[in-house]
């Protein structure tokens, strides 16, 4: 059979454990075979991190912005725990998703894969919902202090020309909290790009949610700057693709939510995208059967699955155990990837081997043959096999 050719590398970052062992699993058996695959490979596991001090992670993410698409396999952030497990590592390094965010200056869309047997908590919703939260600033980045005594807090701003801007926070009489919180103009304004391109690439609805009713000055910047690049730059190409961009109160959006049927993109300040993306993945099921990727503002992808590297079925696979570690994110992040360098090089088998391969997975899973994680999600399992992750991709692989 003649493989399917490509023109531009696609960028490939691998990573650790279970996830390093899955991912070799899915190019031999489910790409290799088919695409005459071209990548650029970076190795983000954490000992070749530790030996190019961390190097490797700046070098995959500026690649990432060269050719525009990139596949990560999940990684290993290191902790305290992590540092006695590597007595080798030079140092506590940090998060790989964080240094390759930052580079990028991107937005998180996080997205379920839904089958028929696995019915979300929400009996309404019936396709996805896609969180993206905004992730820099607010209380993540904030100062905070306890006081004793009576006394006044004040929000100073001491600009670099000698300006000074002062707004008193409280009058206390007694022992008090405070926090002083920021955002910046740029920040809000790369994540608004990127929520409009995503929408435009899926072709879902965009809504986003504040609570500038109380926060008039705060939240209002946020809405200000959404609405004012949605009418500068993408209510045409909106109207063109026929979606739609919709803003709304926080508390209202968490109502209409709740009440949908799937199928939009919600955008999310950094806390409630954090709050609200935890509820909603486990209202629709699993974090294995989570999706994710990173969208720069100027319009580059990186694709990876929501979990972390499975851990505990890694040092079971060490022992010579078969695992039941779910694949199908880690496939997902592989077609959103060859989906993308297809669609942007015009390559429409590459386009079509994608839509594929995802197909092949719903259809073995419907057909009864997935993982453990997901019978435990099953209210019924009547022809039902759970498998162990090789026989799982074996029998994707027989589909295609
Ligand atoms: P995790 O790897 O997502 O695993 C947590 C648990 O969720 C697993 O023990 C397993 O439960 C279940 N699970 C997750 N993915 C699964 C899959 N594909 N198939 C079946 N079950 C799955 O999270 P963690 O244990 O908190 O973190 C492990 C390492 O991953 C850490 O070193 C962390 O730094 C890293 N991490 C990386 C990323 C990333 O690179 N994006 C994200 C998160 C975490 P059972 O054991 O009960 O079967
Ligand atoms: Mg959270």
């Amino acid at each position: 059979m003649e493989r399917i050719r490509m023109t531009t590398p696609l960028v490939e970052m691998d990573g650790d454990e279970m996830t390093r062992v899955m991912w070799r699993m899915i190019k031999d058996e489910l790409i290799l075979p088919f695409v005459d695959l071209k990548t650029e490979y970076y190795d983000l596991g954490l000992l070749n991190r530790n030996d190019t001090d961390d190097q490797v992670t700046v070098d995959a993410a500026n690649a990432n912005r060269k050719y525009g698409v990139a596949v990560k396999c999940a990684t290993i952030t290191p902790n305290r725990q992590r540092m006695e497990e590597f007595p080798q590592l030079k140092q506590m390094w940090k998060s790989p998703n964080a240094t390759i965010r930052s580079i990028m200056d991107g937005t998180v869309f996080r997205a379920p894969i839904l089958i028929s047997r696995i019915k979300p908590v929400v009996r309404n919703w019936e396709a996805p919902i896609t969180i993206a939260r905004h992730a820099y600033g607010d209380i993540y980045k904030a100062s905070e202090m306890i006081t004793e005594v009576p006394g006044e807090a004040k929000l100073v701003f001491s600009g670099d020309d000698g300006s000074e801007k002062t707004v008193s926070v409280q009058r206390v009489e007694g022992p008090a909290v405070w926090q002083g919180q920021h955002n910046l103009d740029s920040s809000i304004r790369s994540f608004a790009e990127s929520c409009f391109r995503y929408a435009l690439s899926t072709g879902q609805d965009l809504w986003f949610s504040t609570k500038d009713t109380i926060s008039k000055v705060y939240d209002g910047r946020f809405r200000e700057i959404f609405e004012e690049i949605f009418e500068k730059e993408y209510k045409a190409l909106f109207e063109s693709k026929g979606i739609s961009f919709f803003y709304t109160l926080i508390d209202d959006a968490v109502a209409r939510v709740i009440r949908s049927k799937g199928g939009f993109i919600w955008a999310c300040k950094n806390y409630d995208g954090d709050v609200m993306s935890d509820m909603v993945s486990t209202a629709f099921g699993s974090i294995a059967m989570m999706t994710s990727v990173l969208v720069s503002p100027d319009g580059n992808y990186e694709y990876e699955a929501a979990h972390g590297t499975v851990t505990r079925h890694y040092y079971r696979y060490l022992k010579g155990e078969k695992t039941s570690s779910n694949p199908v994110a880690t496939i997902f992040a592989w077609t959103g990837a060859l989906r993308k360098r297809g669609e942007l090089d015009g390559i429409d088998d590459l386009v079509s081997f994608a839509d594929r391969l995802e197909r092949a997975c719903f259809d073995t899973m419907e057909a009864g043959t997935v993982t453990k994680d997901l019978t435990l999600l099953m209210e019924d399992t009547e022809g039902v096999t759970a498998v162990d992750t090789e026989t799982f991709i074996k029998a994707v692989r027989q589909r295609i």
